[in-house]
């Protein structure tokens, strides 16, 4: 059974099939399907977006896609760059240009004013249709100056305070122990498992 994963970023590619490992199924992403269009993620929350990914993937693929998306929400920032974490520096910047700006928008505030969270929203879709939507979210702080290799996106910034270390700098053995997308994969493997993927198909 081929479940198509709705993403062309590869660092996140890897870390949903490192998630996934186990799981009884041939895994594919968009990196495999440069002809398929770019979803347009203009939805206002990760839900709408992650749902709009699957549910376009999958009626133009015909197969089982999960569609992810992700982000940064800082208290500081009143929860930015949130939906907008890939462009927050604009649009085909880097994520080092992305880090940058955040450090920037922080800069003076001491630790405790420097409270984040990330989010991770699934969604299940297949010919069209959604299927479930699930989400998760992992708490840290946003760090002074940029650490570890890592990882992607902020994990330089983001800190576990139970390490007193990034994302980057624990590497991702122990991020996926405690990572929203680890948290949001889990309860995917729990829904698949309880509803089985022979009986949600038959509803199409
Ligand atoms: P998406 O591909 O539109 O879901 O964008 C997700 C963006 O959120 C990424 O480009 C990163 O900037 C950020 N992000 C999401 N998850 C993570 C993570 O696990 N580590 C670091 N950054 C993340």
């Amino acid at each position: 059974m081929e479940l198509l994963i709705a993403t062309r970023n590869k660092k996140k590619f890897l870390e949903i099939k490192q998630l996934l490992k186990g799981c009884k199924f041939k895994l594919l992403s968009l990196i495999d399907m440069p002809r398929l269009p770019e979803v347009n993620e203009n939805g206002l929350t990760f839900e709408a977006n992650a749902a709009k990914k699957a549910r376009q993937i999958s009626r133009l693929t015909g197969k089982l896609t999960l569609g992810e998306d992700s982000g940064l929400c800082v208290d500081a920032l009143n929860g930015a760059p949130g939906v907008y974490s890939s462009r927050f520096a604009g649009l085909h910047k880097s994520d080092l240009d992305n880090n940058i700006k955040l450090l920037k928008e922080l800069k003076g505030l001491p630790l405790s004013k420097r409270k984040a969270h990330y989010v991770c929203a699934i969604a299940l879709a297949f010919k069209g249709r959604a299927i479930k939507s699930l989400e998760a979210k992992c708490n840290g702080l946003i760090g002074f100056d940029m650490k570890g290799s890592s990882g992607f996106g902020y994990d330089p910034l983001f800190i576990i305070p139970k390490y007193n270390k990034t994302f980057a700098q624990l590497g991702l053995k122990i991020k996926h122990t405690m990572s929203h997308r680890f948290k949001a994969i889990k309860k995917v493997r729990n829904y698949l498992r309880r509803a089985g993927v022979k009986n949600i198909l038959k509803r199409f």
